[in-house]
């Protein structure tokens, strides 16, 4: 049609070309287990990006292939979170807190042909190697020098690896809507569930990730990711920090907070993101030992409810900002952000804090509706609860290959986020609780219905229930209710319960064992489920 618009297909190839266009000596910092880093510009990690595609095109990735990562922050990730989507094949990052048995669930459902796996990180493949038999090759990151042999299939040394292909710009030609990177959510009962994204979705979210509004990631920013590279595309930070332009420090491998605290200060961070567990470890570490946070602007701060305590000591004590965010993996993780509104500027602190606190107002390209039960819609005015519902650019519209549908997609489009919540008249979004029973400890999911069914298929236990309680340090831990069997009381200690639950669960998912609790019965609602309120309210 005359006079339109070019169709400028919206994919990761023009962030790259910009970067290397407009910002080649700009750095990217990789902290090194030795107390050193790695550091780069990103003229030089454009160049690797193109031998890594030309490497992967010749080991016969195909467009749509799934290509997995399992690694910490460091640019070597970030060099493939651009080849693998750049080429057309599909970035799946897996998670490395993951359970053996979701592991494997996660590598063969999304059948993921090669794994690019941290040389530390090893024994966990290793121990699943044998039931992914698609995974043709395992490519090892070595920190520094080339990576030992540790006796996965086909495994190559990624430095080697790429060496086997040439810097050549030949990028191919991409549909905007065609998939670029995926992330299982571990966020449900069961097993997790894929989120497939596109190139558009992802360039889209990059945008609103620099808006002023938002993060205001930009070129001015020298950025510390510590949320993971495995965690919904690590809120979206590598994809628009080289958009902007902006410096980006990776923690690399298992930071401690004396790490972070020794980053932000040698690197003069202006801006990072992280879940309240990590912001509460640094601030307790500085207070301990001392560090220097005053070149941090700001922290943007999700995944769980900031806590107010927390806000206020980063203001009060460092002069940070923590700015809250709200995103689910469905979302990219984008959906609301908290800033307070322009004609608040003025208003004493307090009142602040009352609309700070909330999760947020939603971010351009993201709608947000409240609905009950019934699915009517909710005012917004601050009381009136129900679920958060979303529609928006950067929204999966499914799970990946999930057969039978979810309900949480609704007819009509929206998608039903399983967060209970209500709207304020200003648009402030906050969370009241989940409609799923989750307990989400530092940053990541342990499925209470997950974990009963464990508990309750011991043969000392009769019944059993899962509940989450709030953790200074975790947020959040699983707290254990077990009713013993007739004179197997005295058996079911829990040592015995911890053991059990290990079969299955990581060990940082079992609770600890003050956490775990004998009862006579669990407390029964009219219509005879499990009342977890009522255990809930024990540490209120
Ligand atoms: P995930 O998909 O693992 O990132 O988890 C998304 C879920 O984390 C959301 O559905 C919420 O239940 C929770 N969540 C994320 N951000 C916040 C926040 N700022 N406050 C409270 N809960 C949050």
């Amino acid at each position: 049609m005359e006079g339109l618009m070019m169709n400028f297909p919206l994919t990761l190839q023009p962030i790259l070309r910009r970067a290397r266009d407009i910002y080649p000596k700009n750095e990217i910092v990789t902290r090194l287990a030795d107390g050193g880093v790695h550091r780069y510009t990103y003229g030089e990690f454009y160049q690797r990006v193109l031998r890594l595609m030309d490497a992967l095109r010749r080991a016969g990735v195909k467009p749509g292939d799934r290509v997995a990562t399992f690694a910490w922050n460091r640019y070597q990730h970030m060099e493939l979170y651009y080849a693998i989507p750049c080429l057309g094949a599909v970035l799946h990052t897996l998670n490395i807190r993951l359970s053996t048995e979701q592991l494997v669930y996660t590598i063969n459902h999304a059948e993921d042909r090669f794994i690019f796996v941290d040389d530390v990180l090893t024994d966990q493949l290793l121990a699943v190697q044998d039931e992914c038999p698609q995974v043709e090759r395992f490519v090892v990151i070595a920190e520094q020098g080339a990576a030992a042999d540790c006796g996965l299939r086909a495994q190559e040394d990624y430095e080697a690896f790429l060496a086997g292909g040439e810097p050549v710009e030949d990028f191919p030609d991409l549909d905007e809507n065609a998939a670029c990177a995926m992330c299982y959510t571990s966020g449900t009962t069961g097993n997790p569930k894929g989120a497939l994204y596109s190139h558009r979705s992802l360039y889209l979210h990059s945008m609103c990730v620099t808006m002023a509004d938002t993060m205001a990631l930009s070129q001015y920013d020298i950025v510390l990711p510590i949320v993971p590279m495995f965690h919904v595309n690590c809120w979206g930070i590598p994809f628009a920090a080289v958009m902007t332009g902006a410096t980006i420090v990776y923690p690399g491998q298992n930071p401690q907070a004396a790490d972070l605290v020794g980053l932000i200060q040698n690197e003069k961070v202006t801006l990072s993101a992280g879940v309240p567990t990590i912001w509460n470890m640094v601030g307790q570490y500085v207070d301990q030992h001392g560090g220097d946070l005053s070149s941090l602007q700001r922290v943007v701060c999700g995944g769980s409810a900031v806590p107010r305590a927390l806000m206020q000591k980063y203001e009060d004590d460092y002069g940070v900002t923590i700015i809250q965010l709200w995103g689910m993996t469905e979302l990219s993780p984008l959906g609301t952000v908290s800033r307070i509104k322009r004609h608040m500027r003025e208003w004493p602190r307090e009142r602040q804090y009352e609309y700070r606190l909330k999760q947020g107002i939603p971010v351009p390209g993201v709608e947000v509706r409240i609905e009950d039960e019934a699915g009517a819609l909710q005012p917004w005015d601050g009381e009136h609860m129900g679920e958060l519902v979303v529609r928006g650019a950067w929204v999966i519209r499914d799970y990946y290959r999930m057969e039978g549908g979810a309900s949480a997609f609704k007819a009509d489009g929206w998608f039903g986020t399983g967060d209970v919540a209500r709207m304020d008249g200003e648009g402030y979004m906050q969370i009241t609780d989940r409609v799923k029973d989750l307990i989400k400890s530092g940053g990541e999911w342990i499925s209470s219905v997950d974990m009963e069914n464990l508990l309750m298929a011991h043969p000392d236990v009769v019944e059993a229930a899962v509940v989450a309680r709030p953790d200074a340090k975790w947020d959040e831990r699983p707290v254990a209710f077990v009713v013993p069997a007739d004179g197997r009381a005295d058996a079911l200690t829990a040592d015995s319960v911890r053991e059990w639950l290990g079969s299955e669960f990581a060990q940082w998912q079992l609770p600890y064992a003050d956490d775990v609790h004998t009862i006579d019965a669990i407390p029964k609602t009219s219509v005879g489920k499990m009342d977890k309120k009522v255990l809930r309210r024990r540490f209120d």
